[in-house]
């Protein structure tokens, strides 16, 4: 890495709500930071309602009296209409919600942002990123038909819905499902199993509806905040019929477990050896944010042509004791902790979690 600091310590990429209000918290904490709008404000936008739940988030950032300004009329209940329902939902008292007018509205935090010390770049698009040699980023920047590169310690992207970094963000649910369909039909069963597209933490199946729920590959921790695993806990208890089961597998969180790089897991040939694949897992610890990161790196080599594909998986790090007891507080009761498939017991030291439970009743 090079002597000479990178120009700035955080870019963001996007200067919505998100990169704005981001952008706010760290210039006021004493960062150095860049953001890359790609449009100019204000931009015209239509009205969006903001919930009650928004409010102290606007207090926090120390921004509320001056969105007030483009606040228009506040909203004293919420309306849902959801699978053929609608239900009126009131806000608690004395929390209402307000219509704003978002063009002004996200050019007023951004101006907040640029009060608070941050370096504004608009309209610049951030059109590639890439680890630098000389600093952790370098990206590159368009602005007024002329492209120019920033170095920056960190990168941020909040550019919305739409990829920063080009490209679209592909959704795999669906084709990995129709995948998933050819192959089963593939297999000789007397009951050939039926998949279904969902979300666990609202699982799509009427109550007391399964024998067994099982949690593979550690799914649970895969769910990054509390109330996601909460929810899917309480899905679970709800689908089990009394005396069903769940099981689940760890992401272990062994004393002895070592970052590494670089590690080859997985090498081979597809396409009747057209293509030669090869998947390099790295695993980097973050224990201040309590996440393990596998960090996957797909090379593909045809012909000449090599293409690489790189995403990450991050689990939590929740011990075994600590997942039962979210278990009992869903209602369901442990029956064993394992160390093995084989079934030997659980210690800190087993390479294996397993964690099987009941819902009792009957
Ligand atoms: C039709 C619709 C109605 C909605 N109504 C409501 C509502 O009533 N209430 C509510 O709370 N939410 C509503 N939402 C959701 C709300 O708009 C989003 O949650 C919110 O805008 C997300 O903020 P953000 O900063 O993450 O992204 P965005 O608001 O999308 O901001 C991303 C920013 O990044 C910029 N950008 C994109 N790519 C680049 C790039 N390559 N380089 C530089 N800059 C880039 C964009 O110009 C943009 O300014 C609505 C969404 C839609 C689609």
């Amino acid at each position: 890495m090079s002597e000479r600091p990178p120009d700035c310590q955080v870019l963001i990429a996007g200067g919505g709500p998100a990169g704005a209000a981001l952008a706010l918290r760290l210039a006021r904490l004493g960062c150095d930071v860049c953001v890359a709008e790609g449009q100019a404000f204000p931009r015209r936008h239509i009205g969006v309602s903001l919930a009650p739940a928004a409010m102290p988030v606007l207090d926090q950032i120390g921004v509320r009296d001056r969105l007030e300004a483009t606040r228009c009329c506040g909203s004293e209940s919420t309306i849902v209409h959801w699978a053929g329902r609608t239900d009126i939902l009131p806000h608690p008292p004395g929390q209402a919600g307000a219509q704003v007018d978002r063009g002004r509205f996200d050019q007023i935090l951004l101006d907040e942002a640029r009060r608070a010390g941050a370096r504004l770049l608009q309209p610049a698009r951030v059109v590639a990123a890439r680890r630098g040699r000389s600093h952790p980023w370098e990206v590159e920047i368009e602005s007024g038909g002329r492209s120019r590169t920033v170095t920056a310690g960190f990168l941020a992207i909040a550019a919305g819905r739409r990829s920063a970094l080009g490209g679209r963000r592909k959704r795999l649910s669906a084709p990995m499902l129709a995948r998933a369909r050819k192959r089963t039909a593939r297999i000789r069963l007397k009951h050939r199993p039926r998949l279904v597209r969902g979300d666990i933490r609202a699982l799509p199946f009427p109550d007391a509806r399964f024998g067994l729920v099982a949690a593979p590959y550690g799914i649970l921790q895969s769910l990054l905040n509390e109330r996601d695993l909460t929810a899917t806990l309480k899905s679970v208890a709800r689908v089990l019929a009394p005396g069903g089961r769940v099981a689940t597998e760890l992401v272990a969180d062994l004393p002895s477990w070592r970052e590494y790089r670089g590690q080859t897991r997985l090498r081979g040939w597809r396409q009747g050896r057209k293509a030669h694949v090869t998947l390099v897992e790295s695993v980097e610890q973050q224990p201040a944010r309590g996440l393990t990161l596998f960090h996957q790196d797909f090379i593909e080599k045809r012909a000449r042509a090599v293409t690489r594909r790189r995403f990450a998986l991050a689990f939590r790090t929740i011990s075994l004791p600590q997942m039962a007891r979210r278990f009992e507080k869903a209602g369901l009761r442990v029956t064993a902790r394992l160390g093995s498939y084989d079934g030997d017991p659980w210690t800190r030291e087993s390479e294996t979690w397993l964690l099987v439970a009941e819902k009792p009743g009957r």
